[in-house]
């Protein structure tokens, strides 16, 4: 029986010829891109409650709110979830506010926030930014009980969910416990 060979070197193959670069959908952050929570949770190591989510406003005049709450009781060490250089360090009308800047062009605000750390500070992932402090715009009842931790994150004028740059989100962390 005689066999045919056919030479493949010099043929062109064209395997899914697709042009389409419009990779638009949401990919998951890899590992070494997510970031930290900026304090712990009630039981070490475990997650802090969000007590009130992010709903930011249809119109940017309207109000709304332009970060997460965090349950934390004043004198909480906040910690830098990314990589970052301090932007601002000092009161905001009659809070004290610390803003850090990522690489990627996106800004970290944290209040009230006491700190040492001064504009210009490098600040590494996990590291200390200083205090939560009081009041909190969570305070309902007794001073400290309900008080939180106020996390935004905005690129430009855009404010963005700071939830969706944590990895170990779970579904039952996204959800907001009301009262
Ligand atoms: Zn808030």
């Amino acid at each position: 029986m005689a066999t045919s060979v056919f030479p493949l070197s010099g043929s062109t193959v064209s395997v899914g010829a697709n042009t389409s670069s419009s990779t638009t959908a949401a990919r998951p952050l890899p590992a070494s891109l997510a970031w930290a929570w900026p304090l712990a949770g009630p039981q070490s190591g475990g997650p802090p409650r969000v007590i009130h989510a992010f709903n930011p406003p249809a119109k940017p005049w309207l109000s709304g709110h332009r970060g997460v709450d965090l349950l934390r009781t004043s004198g909480a060490s906040i910690r830098a979830p990314t990589d970052g250089v301090v932007t601002f360090a000092g009161m905001v009308v009659d809070r004290p506010v610390l803003t850090i800047a990522t690489a990627d062009g996106l800004r970290l605000s944290f209040e009230p926030v006491v700190s040492t750390l001064v504009a210009g500070s490098t600040v590494a992932k996990g590291s200390q930014l200083g205090t939560l402090t009081a009041p909190t715009h969570c305070d309902s009842g007794p001073p400290g009980l309900s008080s939180c931790l106020h996390w935004g994150v905005r690129r430009g004028d855009v404010y963005l969910n700071p939830l969706q740059f944590i990895l170990d989100l779970r579904p039952s962390v996204l959800l907001p416990v009301v009262r």
